[in-house]
């Protein structure tokens, strides 16, 4: 049970470490148990895989401790390393994973199931242990289409404003400037009353932050940061005076459309989850991988009841 593992490159090295479900298991509980399993009943560290019933067993008084109740993966009868595929695809791969993929790819009984799956994941890719942004911050919002992918790589009908805010960094040696990490969230109006909030709960005071002259963001330096209005004259220059967010809208945008085949504004939150899960993680696939299955094992399970209930935009914080 140790963590030190060749961590795979690709995919098929990926899929090769983790062929079995006792491998699976034995990884699961280097993550929940990293100091080791040690028996609660009588302290011997000595134990068995119970594989067929994903149980850890004493080898001294006979002990069982499941390794998958309260995850993600509790009451799964899917083997666990279509979880592990899924979230290596979910962390690693550019595109993620669509429901519709995943129901064809790994036997669904329903596309319905495949959609629960991902959602459940999507709604838990959040890092407990987030911080803020800081430093400078463009902040710009847009609107997104949402609805039914149709003709033309375009979404139909439907359109959602989105805000986001993306740092801006320096790189240690010739001090371009690149991108650091992002947070967006799905706004019901671009009013004041939920663009500052956005900006409150994301960035940390004494942030400097850059953004166009719309009213939703008069009154900042009140909350402790710098302001910096960068005026537009002619809209389609937004995308050259905050050239990072606008990359993160179309590069989001391509991905709504190219991925999936139906994005509900109710759900639209999830998908900026997983976008930003990605995107912060970027240049650490290793890390990516990791965070996104101790988040598995160690988050609570949600259902199908939980989604379909949900009528207002839910805010749930993906961070690294
Ligand atoms: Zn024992």
């Amino acid at each position: 049970m140790s963590n030190a593992l060749t961590y795979p490159k690709t995919i098929i090295e990926f899929m090769d470490t983790f062929n079995t479900d006792e491998k699976c298991l034995e990884y699961i509980a280097s993550v929940k148990y990293p100091k080791g399993w040690y028996c609660g009943n009588c302290g011997s560290k000595e134990y068995g895989l119970i594989k067929t019933r994903r149980l850890i067993k004493c080898k001294h008084c006979g002990y069982q401790d499941s390794l998958i109740a309260n995850t993600l993966m509790r009451n799964t009868r899917k083997p666990l390393r279509d979880w592990f595929w899924v979230l290596y695809m979910l962390s690693t791969q550019k595109t993620g994973l669509s429901a519709m993929e995943l129901y064809r790819q790994l036997d669904f009984g329903s596309y319905k199931t495949a959609w629960t799956w991902l959602q459940k994941i999507r709604m838990a890719m959040v890092n407990p242990d987030r911080t803020e942004l800081n430093g400078a911050v463009e902040v710009d919002e847009t609107y997104i289409q949402t609805g039914k992918a149709g003709k033309g790589r375009k979404m139909g009908g439907k359109k959602a404003i989105i805000i986001c805010a993306v740092e801006i960094r320096e790189t240690k040696n010739d001090e371009k400037l690149i991108s650091g990490r992002i947070r967006l969230r799905y706004i019901p109006s671009a009013s004041v009353d939920n663009i500052q909030p956005f900006i409150r709960d994301h960035i940390v005071k004494g942030s400097t932050i850059i953004t166009d002259g719309w009213s939703g963001y008069q009154g900042l330096k009140r909350y402790g940061y710098n302001h910096i209005v960068e005026t537009i004259g002619d809209p389609k220059q937004a995308s050259k005076k905050f050239p990072r967010v606008h990359r993160v809208f179309a590069n989001l945008q391509a991905w709504l459309v190219g991925t999936h085949r139906y994005i509900s504004t109710k759900h639209l939150q999830n998908y900026l989850n997983e976008y930003m899960f990605r995107f912060n993680r970027r240049y650490i696939p290793k890390v990516s991988f990791d965070s996104l299955l101790k988040i598995a094992v160690l988050s609570e399970p949600k259902t199908y009841k939980d989604f379909i209930g949900i009528k207002k935009p839910v805010y749930i914080n993906s961070e690294v």
